[in-house]
Parts: C-alpha cells; sequence; structure tokens
C-alpha cells in the first residue's frame, strides 16, 4: 500500500541503497547524467528534472561533501558585481536571493551587515555604492542601507574597537543581505530533484566517460561501497565536479583526441569559529579591506561567530584541505584589529577549509565547445577577491559561481 501523502506532506524521498542502486543499474538512456552532487550538480538535476528530462547524478562522496558544506554561508546578492559595473549580473544575483529566500525560508533568511568605518571617506564610498545596490534591488530589497553614528555603530557592533587601526571609529554603513545554511540547501535540492524523478546516488563516483564515434554518449560510474561498476548512457553528460573537474575533462581530451587545457584554477578559503561573546550581535560585521586588501567577515552563525575567509591558491586537490598556519594567523591578526577582545588560537573552536573552483581566463580553455556535451564544473561561481562570482559555463563543464547562483 501507498503511504498517504498530503500537500504538505509529501512522500519521503527514496533512499533506500539497494533501490538506487538497482534503478541505476537497468540498462536505460538518460536524457541527461549528471557528475558531482553539489550546488552546482544538485542545481542542474533539479532543474533539469523539474523540465521533465530523464536525470541521473553520481557523487563520488556525500552530497555536499565538497565545497558546498564549506562556504561563508551568504546569499550575495551581487554587491560585488556592482564595483565590477556588471549590472546584468548584480540583477540576476537579486532575481536568484529574492527567489531562493522566498523558496527556502527554512534554509535562507535575510542578514544585516555593518561595514564599521575609521576613514572620514569610507561610509560615504561604500554608502553610496550601498544605496545604489538599494536602487537596483527595487523591489527585491530586504532593507534600506543606512549611514550609522558612532554610537549607532557601536550599538550593533557591540565590541568593535572604538580605536581601530586606520583611526578613531566614526561611524559605519548598515545594508541587507542574505545567510543561508548551505549543506542543507545541498540536502533539499538532492530531495526536490528526487521528487521530480531523478536518480541520484552518492558514493558512487565517475571513474571513466563513455565515447562512441567521437561522441561523448555517456559514463563509468562505480559504487564506492561494493565496488561495483555501471555503465550510464546519457545524450549529455555535464560534469559538475567542482575543483576536481579537470580529471575528467582531460581523459575526454584525450579520448577524442582534442588537447583540453585545465579550467580550474582552485584558491582554499579557511574559516574559523569562535564564542559568539567576540561579537554579541545579531548583525554580521564586514570589513571590505583587510590589511592585505581581502575582506573578512564576522557572521553569526548558530549561536557562534564565523570569522574569515582566505584566499590563497592550491593545487594538491585535496579532499579534506587543512588550513596553513598563515591563513588561521591572518583571520585572528585581522580580527583581532577590528575586535576590542582579540580571538586567540585557543578560542578556536572549530576551522573549515573550502576550495574554491576559480575559473581560469578563457584564453586558456578550449575554444570549441561540442554539441550535447556539458562539463559542468561547479565551482559556484567565484572571482577574486573574496567569495565572489563570475561564472563561465561551455558545453562541457560548468564551474563558477556561488552556491546560491
Ligand atoms: C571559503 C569559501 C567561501 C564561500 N562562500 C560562499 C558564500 O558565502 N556564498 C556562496 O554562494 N558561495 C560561496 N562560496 C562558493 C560556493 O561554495 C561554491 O561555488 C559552490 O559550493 C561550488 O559548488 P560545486 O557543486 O560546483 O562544487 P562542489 O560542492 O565541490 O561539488 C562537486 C562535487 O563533485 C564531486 N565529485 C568530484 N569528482 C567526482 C567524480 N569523479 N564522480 C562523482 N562525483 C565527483 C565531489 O565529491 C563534490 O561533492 C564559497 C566558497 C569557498 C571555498
Amino acid at each position: 500500500m501507498q503511504p498517504m501523502t498530503t500537500e504538505s506532506s509529501p512522500a519521503p524521498a527514496p533512499t533506500r541503497r539497494k533501490e538506487l542502486i538497482d534503478r541505476l543499474a537497468e540498462p536505460r538512456h538518460y536524457d541527461l547524467a549528471v557528475i558531482g552532487g553539489g550546488a552546482t550538480g544538485l542545481g542542474v538535476a533539479l532543474d533539469a528534472a523539474a523540465r521533465g528530462f530523464s536525470v541521473v547524478l553520481v557523487e563520488s562522496h556525500d552530497f555536499a561533501k565538497g565545497t558546498s558544506s564549506r562556504a561563508t554561508k551568504l546569499v550575495h546578492g551581487g554587491v560585488r558585481y556592482l564595483a565590477q559595473g556588471n549590472i546584468s549580473l548584480v540583477r540576476e544575483a537579486l532575481r536568484e536571493r529574492t527567489t531562493l529566500l522566498a523558496n527556502a525560508p527554512h534554509l535562507a533568511q535575510p542578514l544585516a551587515f555593518v561595514m564599521p568605518s575609521y576613514k572620514f571617506w569610507e561610509a560615504p564610498f561604500y554608502g553610496v555604492g550601498l544605496k545604489m545596490y538599494d536602487a537596483l534591488a527595487g523591489k527585491a530589497g530586504l532593507g534600506p542601507t543606512e549611514f550609522l553614528n558612532r554610537t549607532e555603530t557601536l550599538g550593533y557592533l557591540p565590541t568593535v574597537q572604538s580605536q581601530g587601526p586606520n583611526g578613531r571609529l566614526r561611524g559605519g554603513v548598515k545594508y541587507w543581505d542574505g545567510q543561508f545554511d548551505d549543506a542543507r540547501l545541498a540536502l533539499a535540492l538532492a530531495r526536490t530533484a528526487a521528487r521530480q524523478g531523478a536518480l541520484l546516488v552518492n558514493y558512487c563516483a565517475a571513474t571513466g566517460l563513455i565515447h562512441e564515434n567521437g561522441k561523448l554518449v555517456g559514463l563509468h560510474a562505480q559504487d564506492q561501497e561494493t565496488g561495483r561498476s555501471f555503465d550510464i548512457k546519457a545524450k549529455c553528460v555535464v560534469n559538475a565536479a567542482g575543483v576536481w573537474v579537470d580529471q575528467l575533462r582531460l581523459q575526454d581530451g584525450q579520448a577524442i583526441g582534442r588537447e583540453a587545457q585545465p579550467m580550474v584554477a582552485p584558491s582554499q578559503g579557511v574559516h574559523i569559529v569562535v564564542d559568539r561573546s567576540f561579537l554579541p550581535t545579531d548583525h554580521a560585521m564586514l570589513i571590505p579591506k583587510t590589511a592585505d586588501g581581502r575582506v573578512l567577515f564576522a557572521v553569526p552563525w548558530l549561536g557562534k561567530t564565523i570569522l574569515g575567509t582566505t584566499d590563497t591558491p592550491r593545487h594538491d586537490l585535496a579532499r579534506e584541505p587543512l588550513p596553513f598556519k598563515e591563513e588561521v594567523d591572518f583571520i585572528l591578526r585581522e580580527s583581532a584589529r577590528y575586535l576590542t577582545r582579540a580571538p586567540r588560537p585557543a578560542d578556536i573552536k572549530s576551522i573549515w577549509v573550502g576550495l574554491r573552483p576559480l575559473v581560469k581566463p578563457p584564453m586558456t580553455m578550449p575554444a570549441t565547445p561540442r554539441r550535447c556535451r556539458a562539463n559542468t564544473h561547479g565551482a559556484g561561481q567565484q572571482k577574486r577577491p573574496g567569495d565572489g562570482h563570475g561564472r563561465q559555463v561551455d558545453h562541457l563543464s560548468g564551474h563558477g559561481g556561488g552556491c546560491t547562483q
């Protein structure tokens, strides 16, 4: 007998592994096969399944095990694209922010940010840009940007240094963006895609691509628990393997006799978690330019405070990257310049480290995408500095972008 369901409590997504593996073994020809169960691959799978395509997705580890659980967890409306003058991307990011906040209010909420200012030009400089951001957002705006005096700034950020590295605290700017739970959002995407009919299997790695007459027609996959192998046929293959995307791309190039260049230039980002007493507030603090020009966030998260992040080139593609001592030192040192109580190594409750799948400049990429092949390298998007988002997708691979776009 089928379990009863209602609009508000749909049937649970099928998760019995044996059933999933049996389905994977069926001789089927999918419309779309996706490699990688991070934000990019899951988003692609959900979108395609919702449009009625038959979809299979394989993830070598657990869903969101890669970069998609290691973000700063901010739903950017594209404020940093504004500085680059990329208005259309700001509009798109704002649209996506609205959709996410509306569709998943249990996983994504508005968050107010305060930028303390110590130099006379900082508040007007950043404030005017943020007012433009408000104007572009229109109805999608989450709250107006406000110029704050010194007392108001201290009210929102009670432990911010009143005498900072660049002089006395003058005031600040408050603006709105969003915050989301990256790992849980990924799981929600997976569950929704499954409900739309997609077959998603974790702990099942894509081990190679299948070609027929020079055309990509599917992939080889292997169950990481049993070692059992599968040939999965599909009209289109999307490589959404994040920073690991190049492995299959290069293999693909060899198989068809076309030299492929690596697309990804991984960049490591570290976050540390400290007690909320270091910044006891529901507002996030943003330092737009630290001593070495990076952005520093101090963000409230699950009753604690997240400090980060870094931007360090890293090419070993570690599955569990560890922070470099200099990165942790940098975060502690910069935090100490802006917080009245300096966090020390002993105050660190936990650390997470992620690899941004930054896309290399286009000239190093293959010039002619081939029909019916999509490699999405998920990298979400990213552009420097910080965790900005620049997107680049060809028919082979899609990387770039953040979790939320
Ligand atoms: C420090 C940091 C801070 C960030 N902050 C933000 C933020 O605040 N907001 C935001 O929106 N974005 C942010 N991002 C960016 C965002 O996290 C990424 O853009 C996004 O997670 C990339 O998702 P992805 O699916 O492309 O990659 P991943 O999440 O890495 O997914 C790729 C998946 O492919 C799997 N895989 C690899 N090889 C295979 C294979 N052969 N077979 C099967 N599966 C395979 C991996 O196991 C992995 O799960 C941040 C990133 C970092 C590093």
